[in-house]
């Protein structure tokens, strides 16, 4: 494998030239104040090595940067797990205007009503189609929202005289976020292994139970799972677990085979969060910030943050903050509060009758891809999957190609790769999951340009080794990208020259002994 780093592309700093400038200031109109009387010295650098540019130069570096991303908004971005739908630019236009954009979090409520709002809709919205009897909006991510459902669950034992219980039960197959969330609210996690079937090993689930009797505090589940495929025992697990004295939990991150069709609530679920940064069409993957909603049963309700939006008797919308058993903030103010706007614009485009539109095409075109590429890639699990199907490369691999070559492939081809190695326990896995987003025709492209490479396995394997052949960059060093991130600019020794340069070659600011900013 060859590993090459191509990174061509100038900074700011570079493309800097000494007394160049993008701004006018007007002039002021104050008295002007020496920096020294307003900031302590210590607060103050006389030399700040900012670049000079003209606007257009950052203009351009930008625009040109932002093209060189992938995006949603340039292709189809079969993400596994992820969920990579469009997002609808009608969400981006609510959120522009002006009472919602500039709407201030320490505003009177009689002078915010619209937002306040729009939260008490949200919650109510979202508890209709998760099954469940109150919402909390605050969590800003799907990690955060498994903490703050675990937090309540702790809650709920401590409440009830049964803090002592340390264990939650988590699959194998489980998202790398329950374990750690687990962890973080002070678990212990139990694993329960994955059958034949990539469901939920039922007499080793029952095993466990017996073993770890009057310590289990719950269950972690995500349904469908990591494989792409439904608990069928779902009512069996969620009475076993209740039997068993615990609370279960779903991972409601990828919602998408569920949306308008089943809900959690109505499978046995106490309490679970969902990604509206996925299913609901939020942007997210470096266009976030998303947001991690819980949802929850009556049982659980007293437990949640402060402040919960209500409708009072008079019809007007507060914030209510009088919750004596809230497990108390977890963020700031009320949640993410421009990433539920969108979700709440989505809800509402689509409406109680159409919701269900989404998963059933979500679920269809999952399985047009399991059944069209399956004639070439082995499906790890043979029967109808969710919203995603799960392929193994082990024939490949045979030949010297590994899942990861496959997906530096599929970028020459122009698409985003799909998940890879994960779930862990299906070797050279690939994860693909399309969502209802996506036409036949977008579809077919994709899988016509997965057979090319197949085929290229065959007749010329050094092609897909090498790939990508046409990316900005080729082969990063993931591993000591993450173990050594490095997130400061240091100029490049030697500079190399771009155009334009000043002469000497050397198109720097001037200023390159400051290395770091
Ligand atoms: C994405 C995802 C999460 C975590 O969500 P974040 O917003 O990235 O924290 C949890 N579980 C599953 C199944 C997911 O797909």
């Amino acid at each position: 494998m060859s590993i090459e780093l191509k990174i061509i592309e100038p900074t700011l700093f570079e493309l800097s030239r000494e007394g160049r400038f993008g701004f006018q200031l007007a002039a002021s109109d104050v008295p002007a104040k020496d920096a020294h009387e307003l900031l302590p010295d210590v607060a103050l650098r006389g030399d700040l090595p900012l670049p000079e540019l003209s606007e257009p130069d950052v203009v351009r570096h930008f625009i040109h940067l932002s093209s060189l991303n992938y995006c949603v908004d340039k292709g189809f971005y079969p993400l596994g797990s992820c969920t990579m739908k469009y997002n609808p630019k009608i969400n981006d236009a609510a959120v522009a205007m002006p009472g919602f954009a500039r709407v201030h979090p320490y505003q009177p409520e009689e002078t915010a009503q619209g937002a306040l709002e729009v939260l008490w809709q949200m919650q109510t919205a979202l508890s209709a189609l998760l099954g469940m009897d109150a919402v909390s909006l605050h969590p800003c991510a799907g990690a955060h929202g498994e903490l703050l459902g675990l937090m309540l669950i702790r809650a709920y034992h401590e409440h009830n005289g049964q803090g002592n219980r340390k264990s939650i039960l988590v699959p194998s197959a489980a998202h790398g976020t329950n374990p750690a969330s687990a962890a973080r609210c002070g678990y212990k996690t139990v694993s329960i292994d994955t059958d034949a079937r990539g469901l939920v090993d039922m007499n080793h689930l029952r095993a466990l139970l017996e073993k770890h009797a009057g310590d289990v505090a719950g269950l972690m589940l995500t349904n469908p799972n990591t494989l792409g495929l439904f608990e069928k025992d779902i009512l069996e697990i969620t009475g076993l677990i209740h039997d068993a004295g615990g609370l279960v939990y779903c991972d409601g991150a990828n919602m998408n085979a569920l949306v308008g069709t089943a809900r959690p609530g109505d499978m046995g679920f106490d309490v679970m969060h969902t990604n509206l940064h996925k299913t609901f069409s939020v942007p997210h993957g470096g266009g976030g910030p998303g947001a991690g909603p819980v949802g929850v049963k009556k049982i659980l309700e007293p437990f949640l943050p402060v402040p919960q939006a209500v409708r009072r008797e008079d019809g007007t919308f507060g914030l209510d903050y009088d919750r004596p058993l809230s497990v108390g903030k977890i963020g700031p103010f009320y949640g993410p509060f421009l990433a539920i706007l969108r979700a709440y614009v989505y809800i509402r485009h689509y409406g109680r009758e159409r919701m269900h539109e989404i998963s059933q095409n979500a679920v269809l075109n999952a399985n047009y891809i399991r059944v069209r590429l399956g004639e070439t890639f082995e499906v790890a699990y043979p029967e109808i999957c969710m919203h995603e199907c799960v392929f193994t490369l082990k024939a490949l691999k045979a030949k010297g190609v590994k899942a990861l070559d496959v997906a530096k492939r599929i970028i020459d081809y122009g698409y985003h790769p799909p998940t890879m190695y994960f779930p862990l326990l299906v070797p050279e896995c690939l994860m693909i999951e399309p969502t209802e987003t996506e036409s036949v025709e977008t579809i077919d492209a994709f899988i016509a340009a997965m057979e090319q490479i197949a085929r290229e396995a065959d007749e010329n394997p050094s092609l897909i080794l090498n790939a990508p052949h046409a990316a900005p960059v080729r082969r990063l060093d993931e591993a000591a990208a993450a173990r050594n991130l490095d997130l400061s600019w240091t100029p490049r020794e030697p500079v190399p020259s771009f155009q334009g340069d000043n002469g000497d070659g050397h198109p720097g600011t001037g200023r390159e002994s400051a290395s770091t900013f």
